[in-house]
């Protein structure tokens, strides 16, 4: 089979357009164990409604005046509108209004917690010899990074100040895809050839660094200073995402209902096809349109059932094909039979982490197999035996 090659130029037009007004949404946590608010409180566009244990991952806020109808494990569910008096003739509860923090004027510490406590994630900037910013749409289909690069580079600029305080840099190398004439503040630009996967991570790092790891340096994605640029503008907490649906970008509140945000792009999707978020190499698929937008989304992606055969159980031929493809040299097939067997060790021997998560092996596979899917779930299996293992360490001691 020939190498099969995308292109990431998407040819969308900017600039990022407003998304829907939803009437409910389901602000996501992931891991955010402190919930800061209960059921039937009233909220404002702003209110933090969980906090994150780990100093590095930003905490999660409502997106929009409204109530608390419901908090789970997994979200926060809020029904837009004025909160009801508790009484007749009393006044309706109100949240506290939430001011704005001058984030531009912070540094150091300071501003790590800062900008925590407005939603950011700041994990991945630590110091480091190199930033490297990934100015490529992440995935074919995706336009996001041309249209942030090309419309919204004073924003952009304003996040890559922020990150460059935390990361103190010396260099700063930013990643456009050949031919693209964008540019930022204070960047040295490389241009990459633009077909997937070179938008991959570690495949931008090495082609700007000729590093094949992430040892002294650090990198950040346009969507992310865009995200940072934002809250340095507003200096209000982070509750929204930009996305590519369709032939547009939108920005979304944090929670918004899928199928909201794909009635307002005028995209379709009948019960049979797949509707995934992100692109159509590594998205993942959602099992309801319910589910309410991350600030980590990029896109959405409507797979139309007759796009490809389905995905199947089908035992591996050992066509070999998936190794070809693989940018990190490993035999994608083996890992994935081992992760099928529950043999995770085994999967970790023959490189299980290297993987990249670029879903080339499970595009080509010649017998269908959820390759991409088998990988993640070998990667989360060795995060919970790692973890275990700890705690078990921890009681011990
Ligand atoms: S997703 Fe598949 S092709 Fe891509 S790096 Fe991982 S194993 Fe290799
Ligand atoms: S492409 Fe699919 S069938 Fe072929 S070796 Fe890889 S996993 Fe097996």
């Amino acid at each position: 089979m020939t190498k099969p090659s995308f292109t990431l130029l998407a040819g969308i037009g900017g600039p990022v357009q407003d998304g829907p007004e939803p009437e409910v949404v389901r602000v996501p946590l992931r891991g955010h164990s402190t919930k800061t608010i209960k059921k039937k409180a009233p909220v404002g566009p702003g209110t933090l409604v969980a906090e994150h244990p780990d100093p590095g991952v930003g905490d999660a806020h409502s997106p929009i005046l409204g109530v608390v109808t419901d908090v789970t494990d997994t979200a926060v569910i809020i029904t837009a509108g004025e909160a009801k008096p508790a009484k007749e003739g009393e006044p309706a509860p109100t949240a506290d209004p939430v001011a704005p923090v001058a984030v531009a004027s912070l540094g150091g510490d300071e501003l790590r917690k800062a900008l925590k406590a407005l939603g950011v994630s700041t994990r991945p900037f630590t110091k480091a010899a190199v930033l490297v910013v990934n100015g490529l749409n992440p995935e074919p289909g995706t336009g996001i990074a041309e249209i942030l690069l090309g419309d919204h580079q004073a924003t952009v600029e304003k996040g890559l100040e922020l990150v460059q305080k935390l990361v103190e840099p010396p260099t700063v190398l930013l990643a456009v895809p050949a031919g693209s004439s964008a540019t930022l503040y204070g960047c040295t630009v490389k241009q990459v050839p633009a077909t997937y996967p070179n938008s991959v991570n570690p495949l931008v790092v090495k082609a700007l660094t000729g590093k094949e790891t992430m040892d002294g340096v650090a990198l950040v994605s346009v969507m992310e200073l865009y995200a940072m640029g934002r809250v340095a503008e507003t200096g209000l907490p982070l509750t929204e995402a930009v996305l590519t649906v369709g032939n547009a970008a939108y920005r979304v509140k944090v929670g918004t209902p899928i199928a909201a945000v794909l009635a307002q792009a005028g995209v379709a999707a009948s019960p049979c096809d797949r509707v995934v978020v992100g692109g159509p190499m590594r998205g993942k698929a959602v099992a309801s349109t319910d589910q309410g937008v991350s600030k980590d989304d990029y896109a959405l992606t409507v797979v139309p059932e007759a796009a490809f055969p389905p995905v199947t159980d089908l035992p591996c031929i050992n066509c070999g094909e998936c190794v070809l493809v693989c940018p990190s040299r490993i035999m994608p097939g083996f890992v994935t039979r081992y992760v099928e067997f529950k043999m995770y060790d085994k999967a970790k021997e023959f490189h299980l982490e290297s993987c990249m998560e670029c879903g080339m092996c499970g595009y080509v596979c010649t017998a269908r197999r959820p390759l991409l899917q088998y990988i993640r779930l070998g990667k989360k299996n060795l995060d919970l035996q790692a973890s275990a293992l700890t705690s078990c360490r921890l009681q011990g001691e």
